[in-house]
């Protein structure tokens, strides 16, 4: 029996079989331990009762140990070179099926519906591509698809700004753009001695799933730009954030003042010390105002 794909021997063999060089440009850093790699689908929980989306297979390292679990993958893979390599390494496997995908560009509900029965739960497991890590996370959680679990890998530092807790450095527009909709874990560090070519920092493995319903904003994208206005200078309160985001000739400032004291919220407050739940109350309160 062959070597998994995923281990140092092999994925050496397969880069030389197919005379392939690593793309910095694709954020193509692949993993060569095994162990990480089944840590990542058992964080998943994928089963048979999961269709799973992969994101950049690259040779079909971690495709292969999520195949062995689910019901079926699929992965999209942005680089034309890797996609004749893919189908011979994952030939062993009957339940995978390879795009050739720019994800940031790809309809992921039309491609559900194409690919999968919709019998199944659906599961985003991946080991990014660094360089455009935020771009993937917000472009999954606007497709209105709901996905059982997000189990990704990326960069250690933008898993601890989605994982923040309010009143730290990390806490930002991003933190409550991602954790209104999921739970947000951050499983575990990997470091980055595992991966060909060694990346500069360290990785960890962040768990997303959806949360239960909650108090909702009246208006979502109302909601998303309050939340950006209000981290736009972070050194700046949210006063001075608000009057910039409203439009500091314009806003009607009493009634601004009359917001926030309903919602007992200081104007010196940072938006750093405010939680989400504050951010869909101060969105909801600026519409009842007319604001
Ligand atoms: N899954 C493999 C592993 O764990 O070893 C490779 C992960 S590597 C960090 C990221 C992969 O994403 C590369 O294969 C890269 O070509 C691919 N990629 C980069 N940009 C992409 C995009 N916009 N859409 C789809 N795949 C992309």
């Amino acid at each position: 029996k062959r070597p998994d794909i995923a281990s140092p021997v092999r994925t050496r063999a397969i880069m030389e079989t197919y005379g392939l060089s690593f793309k910095k440009s694709l954020g193509q850093n692949f993993l060569t331990d095994v162990n990480v790699l089944k840590k990542i689908v058992n964080a998943a929980q994928v089963d048979e009762n999961d269709d799973v989306i992969e994101i950049g297979p690259g040779i079909g390292a971690l495709t292969e140990q999520i195949a062995k679990k689910a019901h079926s993958v699929l992965a999209l893979e942005l680089d034309d070179r890797l996609i004749p390599v893919l189908s011979e390494t994952l030939a062993p496997y009957d339940n995978i099926q390879v795009l050739r995908q720019d994800v940031l560009k790809a309809d992921l509900k039309d491609l559900l519906a194409r690919h999968f029965d919709g019998q199944h739960q659906v599961k985003v497991v991946a080991n990014l591509p660094y360089y455009i890590t935020s771009p993937i996370i917000l472009h999954l959680l606007e497709t209105g698809i709901h996905f059982e679990a997000i189990v990704v890998m990326m960069q250690r530092e933008v898993a601890e700004r989605l994982g923040a807790r309010p009143g730290t450095k990390a806490y930002g527009s991003l933190t409550v753009r991602v954790q209104y909709q999921m739970n947000v874990q951050v499983a575990f560090i990997v470091p980055k001695t595992v991966f060909v070519p060694q990346p500069k920092v360290d990785s960890a493995i962040v768990v997303l799933d959806p949360k239960e319903v909650q108090v909702l904003p009246q208006n979502e994208q109302l909601f998303f730009k309050v939340v950006r206005g209000c981290f736009q200078h972070r050194r700046k309160n949210i006063w001075n954030n608000l009057l910039a985001f409203l439009g500091k000739q314009t806003v009607d400032k009493e009634k601004l003042q009359r917001v926030l004291a309903e919602l007992n919220i200081s104007p010196k407050e940072r938006a750093e010390n405010l939680a989400i739940n504050d951010f869909i109350h101060l969105t909801n309160k600026i519409i009842d105002f007319n604001i």
